[in-house]
């Protein structure tokens, strides 16, 4: 059974976002770039069930739609401990686009589950992994925050409205996972990293697909207000405040 994990390269969460050319275009000058958190919790998953031998997963692969400047970040997923990456080598513009070209990533191979984060946390669409499975004609669960397989028997749990639902699935499906799938990102150790270099980018072409949407703008929120302090022995300023300024009272 092969496991592949649609990654995406988000800017640290630290990040001061800024945009340039008349605010359509994310400004990317000094971006740390990082694995998309939730990609980085499944290939984690995906790596503990590979080294589980009662689960019957041999291999996990990464994919990434980007270009060549990606290839630290797929590295990072390479010393993790993915078995090898493909890279389609074109900018991801929006959320359609980029599920297209992971769809062909995904014909040309041999897998069984294709794992997508529940969103990535730069443009927040939620959109991928519904769109890859039905450019594929697969089945896709959302919301999953457990993920076993024994003996290539494909268990998920899904966290619902008050509860929580157990399915068992057939392959090959994409799943769309969230929080729980695993309780920590696995970091890169020496040994890994210095093995990522000898595994294998494989460089996809991309497929003549047009992006659905266009960003006309982008618009920062409101700077927020300074922060008013009041003193603790007067809370007839903090009610007159709440009062006449916040209205809330
Ligand atoms: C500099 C820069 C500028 C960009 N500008 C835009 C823009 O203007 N508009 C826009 O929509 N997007 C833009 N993107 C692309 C964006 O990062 C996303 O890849 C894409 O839009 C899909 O995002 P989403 O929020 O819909 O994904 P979601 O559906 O929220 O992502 C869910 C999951 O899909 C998978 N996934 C998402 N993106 C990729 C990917 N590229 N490769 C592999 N798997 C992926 C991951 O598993 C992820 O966890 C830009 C990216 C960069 C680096």
């Amino acid at each position: 059974m092969n496991i592949l994990v649609c990654i995406s390269q988000v800017p640290d969460t630290t990040t001061k976002v800024k945009f340039t050319d008349n605010n359509t275009r994310l400004d990317t000058t000094g971006i740390q770039w990082v694995i998309n958190p939730w990609d980085e919790l499944s290939l984690t998953r995906a790596l503990e069930l590979k080294d589980d031998a009662s689960s019957g997963v041999a291999k996990v692969s990464v994919a990434l739609v980007g270009p060549v400047s990606t290839e630290p970040t797929i590295r990072k997923a390479l010393a993790i401990g993915a078995d090898d990456a493909y890279r389609v080598d074109t900018e991801a513009l929006d959320a359609y686009q980029v599920a297209a070209q992971l769809a062909e990533v995904v014909k040309a191979g041999s897998f069984d589950i294709i794992l997508c984060g529940i969103e990535s946390s730069d443009y927040n669409g939620s959109n991928v992994g519904g769109m890859l499975a039905e450019f594929l004609n697969y089945p896709s669960v959302s919301g999953i925050s457990h993920l076993e397989v024994q003996d290539g028997q494909v268990q998920v749990n899904r966290e619902i409205d008050g509860g929580r639902e157990m399915l068992v699935l057939p392959t090959p499906f994409v799943g769309i996972v969230q929080k729980g799938i695993a309780r920590e990102p696995r970091i890169a150790a020496m040994r890994g990293i210095m093995m990522a270099r000898k595994k294998t980018i494989q460089l996809v072409d991309a497929a003549r697909v047009e992006p659905l949407t266009r960003t006309l703008a982008y618009e920062p929120p409101q700077p927020r207000p300074a922060c008013k302090f009041i003193d603790p022995d007067n809370p007839e300023q903090l009610i007159a405040l709440l009062q006449n300024e916040a209205k809330v009272i």
